[in-house]
């Protein structure tokens, strides 16, 4: 099926349109229907690091059970809020639970690599094309203070029994 619109998280997600593999089982139960299906799609985003353009693929697997929507199958013990899923016209919405599988399988924070060194926090240049990337770090003036006390640190005869 061509992917729904927001099919993942912001930095990372199933962009529309593009094919959503499903393998599904439908098996009639007491209540319902339980479907339990595999999942799998390709994911464009980006990098939190480094912002670099990302593609991945996601593939994961869910289960829910829909119950029968008529008030034979009611069970009057249920609480009127529980999000259980119900069939509508014999039809089962998969959309959300879809949803929420791809979402629970996404990393937080998508990485390029897992050591990508990121942006440089001074001038933003791109540190893995460019791994000597330095600056001639002049002392911000508010922080000289500090780095002179940290040089009188390291002078400091420190007690043997410690
Ligand atoms: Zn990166
Ligand atoms: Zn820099």
């Amino acid at each position: 099926m061509p992917a729904p619109a927001g099919l993942g998280i912001e930095v990372l997600s199933v962009p529309e349109g593009t094919p959503v593999e499903l393998d599904l089982r439908l098996e009639a139960v007491l209540e319902g229907v339980l479907v339990t299906g595999t999942v799998s799609a390709g994911l464009a985003g980006e990098c939190v690091r480094c912002l670099d353009e990302l593609s991945d693929i996601v593939e994961t697997t869910f289960q829910e059970l829909y119950v029968y929507d008529d008030a034979a199958h009611d069970d009057p013990d249920a609480d009127e809020e529980s999000d259980v899923r119900r069939l509508e016209d014999d039809l089962v919405d998969l959309e959300p639970v879809l949803r929420d599988s791809v979402v629970l399988a996404l990393p937080f924070q998508p990485l390029c690599s897992q050591d990508c060194p990121g942006l440089c926090p001074e001038c933003g240049a791109h540190l893995a094309d460019d791994p000597e990337h330095s600056h001639e770090a002049p002392i911000d003036p508010r922080w000289a203070g500090l780095a002179a006390l940290q040089e009188d640190e390291s002078t400091v005869q420190h007690d043997p029994e410690s």
